[in-house]
């Protein structure tokens, strides 16, 4: 389907092509110099000067942050740069002796998410306050800075083309379960858009109620009800139903928002932990976590254990993004053993998707602390998020 294959192919790559051209056009003529050797020269002069134009346009690029490497508040930058070297490669192609067999298409620009969907999950909210700083206070509060990237993120990843959901837009409580729910109504309602939903109608309006009752009854708690079918461990039936449509939708991708803190137990006094930390789930990793006695609710259904989901897209996500970040912004780097790692969190155990939950720094150390409360340092960060989005929906194709 069109949707799941969109056209992906970088700017970067479309230069590189632009050039290789270019080089086999400075030898094509060299082969008629006796004949026409003043024309060849000022042919050759024209491809040179051009080249150079290409290299010209090629570092505006690099400085105006599409290679990911210097600030991306500046997207008017960005656009300029793209419109220079695009019109300079249309010059190059009509312009050039012998370029009449050449591709004229221009190049999809970089950024181009169309067809992709994202659904973010800006953790916390309400009486749910997360986490703060300084410790156990009011101020720098967890559920206001999530929702805040959400935000940011969302206008990028828009401006790129994307399909954008967020699961709490203002500062109620959302129980985990709500979110989840929300999350298999928004994949059934894509996969019904689509023509690929699995389920009858009657079946289809039985899961729609009961998604929707979990999200009516707003509670984590399994005997309250708010886990519904997906409380106990393992997969039930209609899980893994729900589990084998998301699988089929590998354009889009989950992303539950955190920030961090680390406090000694006894000073409250911050320890010294930073940068980002993003992690995934595996079915080894919760079958391995829900086996254990200890983790089973009393009374809830022991079910079968996962198997199926995709363990090594979820990886291949998260170090991508761990990876675009950090080489976008090396300050965000951890100082930890394991920055990307497999976590039981209930929003990426429960779904299908591919997924993450990423924690966007420590709010207890001051480098991050910076960031996490700076509208221009968020925008720059998730600049870079969305790099690493599209950078691993192209890694896929
Ligand atoms: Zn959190």
């Amino acid at each position: 389907m069109k949707n799941n294959q969109p056209h992906s192919r970088t700017y970067v790559g479309a230069s590189k092509a632009n050039t290789t051209q270019t080089y086999s056009q400075t030898t094509r003529p060299s082969r008629k110099k006796t004949k026409y050797a003043r024309l060849v020269l000022a042919y050759v002069i024209f491809i040179v000067c051009s080249v150079s134009a290409l290299g010209g346009g090629v570092y505006l690029l690099y400085r105006t942050g599409l290679f990911g490497n210097s600030s991306r508040s500046e997207g008017e930058a960005s656009s300029t740069g793209l419109s220079y070297i695009s019109s300079l490669a249309t010059t190059i192609a009509t312009s050039a002796p012998e370029a009449t067999t050449a591709e004229t298409t221009p190049p999809t620009p970089a950024g181009d998410l169309t067809g992709y969907t994202v659904i973010l999950d800006p953790g916390h909210g309400g009486w749910d306050r997360g986490t703060s700083y300084p410790y156990n206070s009011d101020k720098n509060e967890e559920p206001e800075i999530t929702i805040k990237i959400a935000e940011i993120l969302k206008s990028e990843l828009e401006s790129r083309g994307a399909k954008v959901y967020v699961t709490r837009t203002e500062d109620k409580y959302y129980s985990l379960y709500y979110r989840i729910a929300e999350t298999h109504l928004i994949c059934m309602d894509i996969a019904k858009e689509r023509g690929i939903l699995p389920f009858s109608a009657e079946h289809e309006q039985e899961l729609r109620t009961k998604l929707e009752n979990i999200k009516t009854v707003n509670d984590n708690s399994y005997d309250k009800g708010g886990m519904g079918f997906m409380g106990g461990t393992g997969v039930g039936e209609e899980l893994r139903e729900l589990f084998e449509m998301e699988y089929q939708l590998k354009d889009v991708v989950f992303m539950s928002i955190h920030i961090n803190a680390h406090y000694d137990d006894n000073t409250h006094e911050p320890v010294n932990h930073h940068g980002i930390e993003v992690t995934y789930v595996t079915d080894d990793a919760v079958n391995t976590y829900e086996g254990n006695p200890k983790n089973q609710t009393a009374g809830a259904p022991v079910r079968d254990p996962y198997h199926g989901r995709p363990n090594e897209n979820n990886l291949l996500y998260c170090q991508t993004l761990y990876d675009t970040i950090t080489a976008g912004m090396p300050e965000l780097k951890s100082n930890m053993d394991k920055p990307v790692y497999t976590a039981n969190w209930a929003v990426t155990r429960k779904i299908g998707l591919v997924g993450t939950l990423l924690e966007y720094g420590f709010i207890s150390h001051e480098t991050d602390r910076n960031i996490l409360t700076n509208d221009e340092s968020l925008k720059k960060v998730c600049g870079y998020v969305a790099d690493g989005i599209q950078e691993y929906f192209k890694q896929i194709q």
